[in-house]
């Protein structure tokens, strides 16, 4: 059974059982009641409840089982502790789909989670999906079934909350800004259907063209981004995702399980599959009402049109912040402006127009109406301060005559384009200018000028994210023979350890032609200086112990080695140290390695996300990388365009790209240690954790210097 044949039954039933319904109007089983029997539902609604005759003149049955016709969902909303028999009886009954609405689940522990698995046990056995428990309830357009607290208006947007009480209250402040609706899903505790098994329903569900998550958290991360990625290619996702508070960050071994948290891979998740992300509810209004009013922007120039210059500094910054721009105008439309406007007023991008100006620019329409058609601009922002100035009223009253003349003109006759955003911002208490701009030129509008450019953004961004994923792109497979990585992993595992070391990581990224510096491995001084003198001086020389992850720490690496001598002290104080550090710790031997010419050090590790699977992470290394926690990240496994974003997207980037004595580095050589790592964490699942630190960055090439893979400690036979 598809997830759609498993759903159908409760987005779009034929009829539906209301168990626990209550004639009680105090208690919320009454109020989702009577919205289910208000709502002009397609099929029949039958009521359960073996206390009462009747509620609201309708006949309740006993039992779901004595109900004289077929039943499609059961709507649950007993006490916990009642519903297992309720859900036998759905069984004996055929229900094909439930709602659990009832509390007492996962959120109150040990005893909660027992009953979580007993009915998702009883679900399996009567071969139906569960909605809840702990929710409060579903909305679907399709049917016109309503099984919320609500009344629901018909629209486009599916609503998918993990909160119950505060979903429904998001649910309600949508309605009221105008926002419509295909489905509301309460998914409570999500015992049974998943966060990506209702994306995957949504994703086919011809009544929903937007969706909007509200999660706090997701089950099946991996899972929810596949499905994610797909979807948004045809319809936006709209997401908050609350808790990002510092939590999970355990004691991490490498310097990637330091840097990446949960919070960050959710970002990289949400940006990768196109999702757009709101952080609070005002900002989700705030992008749900430009995009279901205006046209995607075709690039990320912005017109800035104002009466004030203030305003319009305001506006360009919140521009230059979020990588709008801001470009003059063109020629020809300058010279338009220059005719009509006061010769202090602003001409380029932002056009101030002065408060004197207005009086020209509303009275000159026909002519200013051209300049909306500037070739260098994808979006218009409008703003005209002055709301509450002595005499606005009588000033607004003298546009009357021009606004006759554009009353109830499509944005197209008005503006001659309706390929570009149209966003306004002011304030929203006013009565003169507002309608001005919202009714008259159909402005959207919004209170601040950063709010409007940041929705301005976020339709940039999608439109962006379509772009890019519109050309497909070969996906980067790493060629050779694998087995001597496969040795050395199955070796080490044998040998009940889980960390490799540099000699046993660098053969691995070898194998796949990853560059790193030859490595031998010296049992004694004289093994040692045999090893620097082949390889050629200056060396380099470091512990290695399965037990010894961070080398320096330990005293245990020694460069800038440049005779025998000096390789013989280095052994020995290698040795000596180490002792101190740790004198359990097992040495295997000394590396001796070629002294690599200093180039931009980078950081590039993997780890496996319990949630999101592989990702990987590029920063700027050395001491500060954790301080600083300048990095790009992304889930694997990536594309080189993705590569080339994340080189290109740290705040150190420019360091790459040459910086005064530094030279620009070869960027192609770190995009393809990129793509070489991404395939080689998809081939060996047994990697846990790669940390290549540092790797040095030449204006020709790269070396990685110091590499510790991780394995799965699963995996380690203790
Ligand atoms: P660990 O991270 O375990 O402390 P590293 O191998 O990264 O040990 O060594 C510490 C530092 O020494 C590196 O960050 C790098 O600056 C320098 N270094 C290590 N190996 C080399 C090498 N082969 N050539 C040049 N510098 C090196
Ligand atoms: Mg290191």
């Amino acid at each position: 059974m598809t997830i759609i044949d498993q759903l159908d039954p409760i987005f779009k039933p034929r009829s539906v059982a209301i168990i626990g319904a209550s004639s009680n109007p105090l208690k919320l089983n009454n109020w989702i009641t009577i919205s289910a029997l208000k709502s002009k539902f397609d099929g029949k609604i039958y009521l359960v409840n073996p206390r009462v005759k009747d509620i609201q003149g309708f006949k309740t049955f006993s039992s779901v089982v004595d109900i004289p016709a077929d039943i499609d969902l059961a709507a649950i909303m007993v006490p916990a502790k009642l519903v297992p028999d309720v859900m036998k009886e759905c069984i004996e009954k055929k229900v094909r789909g439930v709602i659990i609405f009832s509390a007492g689940y996962k959120e109150i522990g040990e005893k909660g989670i027992k009953r979580e698995k007993e009915i998702n046990e009883l679900a399996r056995k009567g071969n139906f999906r569960i909605v809840g428990p702990n929710c409060m309830g579903v909305y679907s357009s399709a049917v016109n079934l309503n099984l919320t607290a609500l009344s629901a208006k018909k629209g486009e947007v599916a609503f998918v909350s993990q909160s119950g009480g505060y979903g429904l209250e998001i649910f309600a402040t949508a309605m009221q800004n105008g926002i419509t609706f295909s489905k509301f899903i309460s998914t409570g505790d999500k015992a049974d259907v998943k966060d990506h098994e209702y994306l995957e329903y949504l994703n086919n569900d011809p009544d929903t063209k937007v969706i909007v998550l509200y999660l706090e958290g997701i089950e099946k991360g991996r899972e929810f981004y596949n499905i994610a990625k797909k979807i948004t290619k045809k319809k936006p996702i709209f997401a908050i995702k609350i808790g990002r508070s510092e939590i999970g960050r355990i004691a991490a071994q490498s310097h990637t399980g330091a840097l990446v948290g949960e919070e960050e891979v959710y970002t990289a998740a949400f940006k990768q599959a196109g999702i757009i992300r709101a952080y609070d509810i005002e900002e989700l209004f705030d992008y749900l009402r430009a995009y279901l009013t205006q046209p995607l922007p075709k690039g990320n120039n912005v017109g800035i049109l104002v009466g004030s210059g203030g305003v319009g500094v305001a506006a360009a910054d919140k521009c230059a912040e979020l990588r709008l721009k801001v470009p003059p105008l063109s020629k020809e439309n300058q010279e338009i402006l220059k005719t009509i406007l006061p010769e202090f007023a602003s001409f380029r991008n932002p056009v101030d127009f002065t408060g004197s100006g207005a009086e020209n620019l509303f009275g000159n329409w026909g002519e200013v109406r051209d300049i909306f058609n500037d070739k260098n601009i994808d979006s218009w922002f409008f703003s005209f301060p002055g709301s509450g100035f002595s005499g606005i009223k009588d000033i607004v009253k003298s546009y009357e005559p021009i606004m006759d003349g554009l009353q109830g003109l499509t944005r197209i006759e008005i503006f001659g384009r309706d390929d570009a955003p149209f966003i306004a911002a002011g304030n929203e208490k006013d009565e003169t200018i507002k309608p001005l701009l919202e009714k008259l030129l159909g402005l959207l509008f919004y209170p601040t000028p950063e709010r409007a450019i940041r929705a301005i953004a976020a339709l940039n961004n999608y439109r962006e994210f379509l772009d890019e994923y519109a050309s497909v792109e070969k996906k980067f497979e790493l060629k050779g023979d694998f087995k001597v990585a496969d040795e050395i992993i199955t070796n080490t595992l044998k040998e009940q350890r889980t960390n490799l070391t540099e000699i046993e990581s660098k053969q691995i990224l070898s194998v796949c032609q990853i560059p790193t510096t030859d490595v031998f491995l010296a049992r004694n001084q004289g093994e040692a200086v045999k090893y620097a003198q082949k390889i050629g001086f200056p060396v380099v020389l470091k512990i290695i112990s399965p037990e010894i992850t961070h080398k320096s720490d330990a005293g245990g690496v020694k460069t800038h080695l440049e005779n025998e001598k000096q390789v013989i002290d280095a052994f020995n104080q290698i040795i000596e140290n180490a002792k101190r550090y740790n004198p359990d710790a097992p040495v295997l031997g000394i590396a001796v390695q070629k002294m690599a010419t200093q180039g931009i050090e980078v950081i590039i590790g993997t780890k496996r996300d319990p949630q999101f699977g592989p990702v990987i992470i590029f920063g700027i290394g050395g001491i500060l990388v954790e301080l600083f926690k300048d990095i790009s990240l992304r889930l694997l496994p990536i594309s080189k365009t993705d590569a080339e974003k994340m080189v290109n997207e740290i705040k150190l980037h420019r360091l790459i790209d040459g910086y005064r004595s530094y030279k620009a580095v070869d960027k192609n050589a770190l995009v393809s240690i990129l793509l070489k790592i991404s395939d080689l964490t998809q081939r060996f699942p047994l990697i846990e954790e790669m940390d290549l630190n540092p790797v040095f960055l030449y204006p020709d090439g790269a070396v990685v210097v110091d590499a510790r893979i991780i394995l799965e400690k699963s995996e380690a036979k203790q």
